[in-house]
């Protein structure tokens, strides 16, 4: 393995996580690989990354991004942490992830550089530490649609193919995605401590999260307190955005919470397109403990697992500690249902509040569920005057709800004109639909990347309509199967 020491990529390194105790990561390479090449390469983020497009093109430049070659000031290592999986409690750690370190950018923001499917760590169990292809260039897909969303989330700067075959219910090309994220602290990084009773641990992990996200809240009275809340708002915010846009996420384990308030893990996530509050489409999610309409219960959930991991650095009184978490989590509800209605009130051009809003967006969306509406097509077609032709128009029902919004609408100051620009920014023209994005990764496995790449333009800009290929813009066929999703394994 090669250790370049001339500064490459523009990668400006400065590990912080490794200076923590040796409890929290092992020191790990990525196992090289056969024949790195690249996949997907996003020049966007590079650039806004700071780094240096240049080097990309050069030949030797993808053996760095699968860790056949270590940029200069990576320090590799696998992240500690455990989790509740499907409710049940797991010691688990980067079993096929490398923090390869985190980069500076000269705005002075830093972000971890995460290798996914880089090879075996002390973490990996029975696992073999590797990617397929299909799964990377999905995550890739997704995060970077969520960014254009406007969504908080992981990023994808690459995917290198391996040249090697991974071998899951059949065999596969193995690739490795370049991760961008605030920090892979989750709530499971602090259970995993707790679990272990290693309370200088917590202390010490609560500090570096304080300090790397939260520092406004270390002014607090009882900072611990504060990131809690902190993070229950952020988590309120963030399942209001993802429900705005339909979003699944599919596997809310504790150790896919993370605490910076991004998404992440994108495994058999997906967007729905009838409304349907218990749609699921994770093949390993049987009971739909992690439906389309569970997010807020199951969000709550996981803090509440967050909380008690914190408890014993929360109040060196048991029973004061039990208090505070008990009455910060109480407040999850009430935030999410905050976030929930505003979002809900920008889907439908309200400016002003009236307290009948819930119910009136109540009643559109039990309609969608009635009559299987999809969700992202009839937000964004909403008119005060449907056309006469649409099949609306001769709905009773609709008929009756669709009086009530015009008639909510004329009781606001603004005009059509800006109640459209404000529905037309929150109700996205253009989502990643399953039968598309299944679509470009069957052809991405058979060496054609053109879909997916036109894919990428369609959703780097998903509210606007123009030059948007009619295909995206509409409602899957009729009879086209629903796609079940697998853990990226
Ligand atoms: P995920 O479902 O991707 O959130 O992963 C859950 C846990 O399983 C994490 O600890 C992963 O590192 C681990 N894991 C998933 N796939 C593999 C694999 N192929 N090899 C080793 N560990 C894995
Ligand atoms: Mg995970």
């Amino acid at each position: 393995m090669m250790n370049d020491e001339t500064e490459q990529f523009g990668w400006r390194f400065d590990n912080s996580y490794i200076r923590l105790p040796g409890a929290f990561y092992s020191r790990v390479n990525p196992t090289p690989v056969a024949e790195p090449r690249f996949v997907l390469l996003n020049r966007p983020l590079a650039q806004s990354l700071g780094l240096d497009s240049a080097e990309f093109a050069k030949p030797e430049a993808a053996a760095y991004f699968t860790g056949n070659r270590i940029f200069a000031g990576a320090e590799p290592i696998a992240q500690a942490y455990a989790g509740h999986q499907f409710g049940n409690f797991v010691r688990l750690g980067d079993g096929r992830a490398i923090l390869m370190g985190e980069h500076c950018t000269a705005a002075g923001h830093r972000f971890d550089i995460q290798f996914k499917g880089s090879g075996p760590t002390p973490y990996s169990r029975r696992g073999d530490g590797r990617a397929a292809l299909g799964p990377m260039l999905r995550e890739y897909l997704i995060s970077e649609a969520m960014h254009a969303l406007g969504i908080p989330t992981t990023r994808s700067l690459a995917v290198a193919g391996t040249g090697e075959p991974v071998f899951r219910e059949e065999t596969l090309p193995g690739a490795v995605l370049t991760r961008v994220a605030a920090s892979h602290i989750r709530v499971g990084t602090f259970e995993y401590f707790a679990a272990l009773d290693n309370t200088d641990g917590l202390r010490v992990l609560a500090d570096y999260t304080l300090r790397r996200h939260f520092p406004e809240q270390m002014k607090a009275e009882n900072p611990v307190l504060a990131m809690l809340k902190e993070v229950i708002e952020r988590q309120a915010f963030l399942i209001s955005q993802w429900m705005r846009v339909g979003f699944v996420h599919g596997v809310m384990n504790t150790d896919n919470m993370a605490l910076s308030g991004e998404t992440i893990d994108y495994g058999p996530c997906a967007f729905i397109d009838s409304y349907d509050p218990a749609a699921v489409f994770s093949s390993i999610d049987q009971h739909g403990r992690y439906a389309f309409g569970q997010q807020p219960g199951i969000a709550s959930w996981d803090l509440a697992r967050f909380a008690e991991a914190l408890l014993p650095i929360l109040d060196p009184k048991p029973d004061a500690a039990i208090a505070q978490a008990n009455q910060a989590l109480a407040d999850f509800a009430g935030r999410f249902q905050h976030h929930w209605l505003a979002a809900l009130r920008a889907k439908l051009g309200l400016f002003t509040v009236e307290p009948e809003d819930a119910a009136l967006a109540e009643e559109l969306l039990n309609w969608m569920h009635e009559t299987g509406a999809d969700y992202t097509h009839a937000f964004r077609n909403l008119r005060p005057n449907p056309a006469p032709e649409s099949s609306l128009s001769t709905d009773a029902k609709f008929a009756t709800w669709h009086r009530r919004w015009t008639e909510r609408l004329a009781r606001q100051p603004q005009a059509w004109e800006e109640v459209s620009r404000l529905m037309n920014a929150h109700n996205p023209a253009v989502i990643p639909r399953n039968h598309e994005v299944e679509a470009a990764l069957a052809a991405a496995n058979a060496d054609d990347l053109t879909r997916l790449e036109h894919l990428l333009v369609a959703l780097a800009r998903p509210y606007e309509e123009a030059g948007q290929p009619g295909a995206l813009l509409n409602p899957p066929p009729t009879g086209t199967p629903v796609c079940r999703t697998f853990c990226g394994t």
